[in-house]
């Protein structure tokens, strides 16, 4: 029988991984997020329109790129950020898969303006369906834009598929919110059809957390801190009196990471035992920090699901910790704005 079994032509894989990566318009909104702070970027501007199907741009004053690493960062499993397979199990980016820009590249008509601080002009590219159709030269500031216009352009079904601008900004602010969230250090402004949504400037954790969700929000923090061999704890939960029927405002990050995890949400809940009704939640803005040697994060392309090594210890140590900031806000209340 004659051979019938071909490899697929590069625009054709990115597209297939495209659907995984990209879901809507938040994910790009995620995965250009990242690619700006493992640049080192300071301050990160976020400029949307109609709920990010007619434009998502990020602008950073980060490392920006050469010309070359410009038209390079747009091919599959092209990635600054691991070289060996060791490396994944020491992982210090948020990237290092190499696969979203060539996703993006594939389903949008995507716009990058980059430059590295050492030089004295930048480059200027534009990639329609994974097809380089121009570059050039350009005077630029230092750092790096990329705008991602008319998202899923070549996949209608899936173009059909997103929800309302109002909904899908919510996406959109849900995943700004984490990233903003897990690095109160870096300054951030997010606008919507012109307007300011968040101007956050640098901060330390309480601040970001009270910027992003007012004032009231202060009062109903009780910090937590621990420091253990498998994991150190840091963050603040609210008061019981706070707990809410829906969910809300619950956020895990591990080594400065956004992850979902119902284990260790149930260890969190567990804590607040008879302190709370049985239909209701607390609020938790938890950082964990473990050695990257024990975490698996590269069970998704999304990363927000994660295996740790000893999570029947993490469980035990984050449920008892809790335990104790809860008894110690019961005796002094902690209402301190610079914690
Ligand atoms: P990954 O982040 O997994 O490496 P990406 O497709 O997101 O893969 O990006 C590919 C490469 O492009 C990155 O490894 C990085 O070298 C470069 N890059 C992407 N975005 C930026 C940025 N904002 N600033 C500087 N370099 C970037
Ligand atoms: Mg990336």
């Amino acid at each position: 029988m004659a051979d019938i079994i071909q490899l697929l032509p590069d625009h054709v894989a990115n597209q297939i991984a495209a659907g995984e990566v990209v879901q809507r318009p938040a994910s790009v909104v995620k995965e250009l997020l990242e690619n700006a702070l493992d640049a080192g970027a300071a301050c990160i501007k976020l400029i949307i329109k109609d709920g990010g199907k007619v434009l998502i741009q990020v602008v950073d004053d980060g490392l920006g790129m050469s010309a070359t690493d410009a038209r390079l960062s747009f091919s599959r499993h092209a990635t600054s950020k691991i070289k060996k397979a060791e490396d994944l199990f020491n992982l210090h980016t948020k990237g290092f898969r190499g696969e979203a820009l060539a996703s993006i590249a594939a389903i949008a008509h995507v716009e990058m303006q980059t430059k590295p601080d050492t030089e004295e002009l930048g480059t200027h590219l534009r990639i329609e369906g994974s097809e380089i159709v121009f570059q050039e030269t350009a005077v630029t500031p230092k750092g790096t834009s990329i705008a991602v216009k008319n998202l899923f352009f070549n996949i209608p079904a899936r173009r059909n598929f997103l929800k309302s601008n109002h909904v899908e900004l919510r996406h959109i602010t849900d995943e700004f919110h984490r990233v903003a969230l897990a690095h109160p250090d870096v300054a951030f402004h997010f606008y919507h059809n012109g307007s300011e949504l968040f101007n956050l400037p640098a901060d330390n954790h309480r601040k970001r957390i009270v910027t992003i969700f007012g004032t009231r929000a202060n009062q109903k923090l009780v910090p937590v801190e621990e420091e253990t061999p498998i994991v150190k704890i840091k963050g603040f939960i609210t008061k019981p009196e706070f707990a809410k029927k829906s969910r809300g405002e619950q956020f895990f990050f591990v080594n400065h990471r956004f992850i979902k995890s119902p284990y260790l949400h149930h260890a969190v809940v567990a804590a607040f035992e008879g302190l709370i009704k049985s239909d209701t939640y607390p609020g938790y803005f938890l950082y964990l920090e473990v050695n990257p040697a024990s975490l698996d994060i590269n069970i998704h392309p999304t990363k927000t699901e994660v295996k740790f090594d000893d999570e029947h210890s993490l469980y035990a140590i984050l449920r008892s910790t809790i335990k104790h900031s809860l008894g110690q806000f019961n005796v002094a209340p902690a209402l301190d704005f610079d914690q």
